[in-house]
């Protein structure tokens, strides 16, 4: 607790469209402090590469396959997370927990039920004004925490475990520049989940999707049959795009979703920004053609704007990638029962830096690290589940030096 208490105050947002990796350098600020804290543990080699990852080696039984560790430093843009004033709720007695610094933000039991599971357990929150930033130095300290004992406690024999704390993720980056033969790992983890025993073995299949509405300015006292207005175009792109399905605030599981996520623009031009998901490639190929029909019909509609429409894979799902390594599976869930903790499979609905990093091929399932709400002011992490998850990765360690089952 004392780990992550101290690494959410340091302000790490990341941004949106920066022309610098990473994209803010005050990310570098918890980087550097996790150098010396490796450097502390006795991770001799702990260094910062260039591009601003942390990566480190605790040595383990030879002949065992490398683990790789990773986590994220970053926190999301989306919402406030400068200044972040964690306060530590002892002992939750499960009535509703208002928070002080906003106090229309309130952690209601009611409409969490994973909250009102955890009466007794030690609460962390933000005061409500920012993000807690869980996501991820939950993950961040719990790996920490893990070296530390691991490197105290080298009986039983662990595996050799090598560490990668990323930055930029949450601008869905942050692999960008990872280099998997000098990480070295034949098996990836990445602490970056949410609730207790949740082992991730998908992800979304991701697209970017940017349509730029070009039209015809005009001076609106003299526009009559001149202007056509990019703006009122836009408007009716959106208004078509289907709203009881197909849209994140509509589904769940695995329905994906085209979702229009930021719109910018005046007469002569727009773009409208969406993000295409699904756990199907299949369906997210429909999904991107139901955009692009849209488009097209828009043109055919007013000949005179022009309408282009530019598509990019962001991350494609993980799931065959892990499917090959069956082992990598196996593992994270006999360490999670080991921890104490049944083990519950499932996906997510979004990207890791595992995605990526499955692509490239070395296989990264993701693991809980026991924060909820994640990109809001009432994100929250459980102590007590925090440590099921430091208790996890130790775990992990030493189940990967056993011989395979
Ligand atoms: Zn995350």
């Amino acid at each position: 607790m004392d780990r992550f208490l101290r690494y959410v105050r340091i302000d790490t947002q990341s941004a949106e469209d920066a022309d610098t990796y990473p994209s803010t350098e005050k990310q570098l600020d918890l980087s550097r402090l996790l150098v010396d804290e490796l450097h502390a543990i006795g991770l001799t080699d702990a260094a910062l590469t260039e591009h601003g990852y942390v990566l480190a080696t605790l040595p383990g039984a030879a002949g065992a396959p490398v683990v790789g560790l990773i986590a994220h430093v970053d926190t999301t843009p989306e919402t406030p997370g400068g200044g972040v004033e964690p306060i530590v709720h002892e002992a939750y007695d499960g009535a509703p927990i208002v928070l002080p610094g906003d106090p229309t933000q309130v952690l209601d039991p009611v409409e969490e039920p994973e909250l009102a599971a955890r009466v007794g357990h030690d609460i962390v929150t933000s005061d409500g004004t920012t993000l807690l930033g869980a996501d991820d130095k939950a993950g961040v300290a719990e790996i920490m925490a893990a070296l530390e004992y691991l490197a105290a406690h080298p009986e039983p024999a662990h595996a050799t475990v090598r560490v990668a704390f990323t930055v930029d993720e949450e601008v869905g980056l942050g692999a960008h520049h990872f280099d998997l033969d000098e990480f070295g790992a034949e098996v990836g983890y990445t602490l970056d989940g949410s609730g207790l025993g949740e082992l991730e073995i998908e992800t979304f299949s991701a697209r970017a999707v940017r349509i730029t509405i070009r039209g015809r300015g005009a001076h609106p006292g003299s526009a009559k049959g001149k202007l056509v207005n990019s703006v009122k175009l836009a408007a009716d792109l959106i208004a078509a795009l289907p709203r009881d399905a197909l849209s994140p605030e509509t589904t769940d599981g695995r329905e994906g979703f085209v979702h229009p996520s930021r719109i910018s623009g005046s007469v002569e031009e727009t773009v409208v920004a969406l993000i295409v998901r699904d756990h199907d490639d299949g369906k997210l190929e429909e999904h991107t053609a139901l955009v692009r029909r849209l488009a097209a019909e828009l043109e055919a509609r007013e000949p005179r704007a022009r309408v282009t429409v530019d598509a990019t894979d962001t991350y494609s799902n993980m799931r065959a990638a892990i499917d090959r390594h069956p082992r990598v599976v196996a593992a994270a869930e006999e360490a999670i029962r080991r921890a104490g903790v049944e083990p519950v499979r499932s996906l997510i609905r979004g990207g890791t830096d595992g995605a990526v990093l499955s692509a490239m091929g070395l296989p990264t399932p993701n693991i809980f690290t026991g924060g909820q709400n994640y990109h809001s002011l009432r994100e929250w992490a459980s102590v007590q589940d925090m440590s099921a998850a430091a208790a996890t990765v130790v775990e992990l360690a030493r189940v990967w030096a056993e011989p395979a089952a």
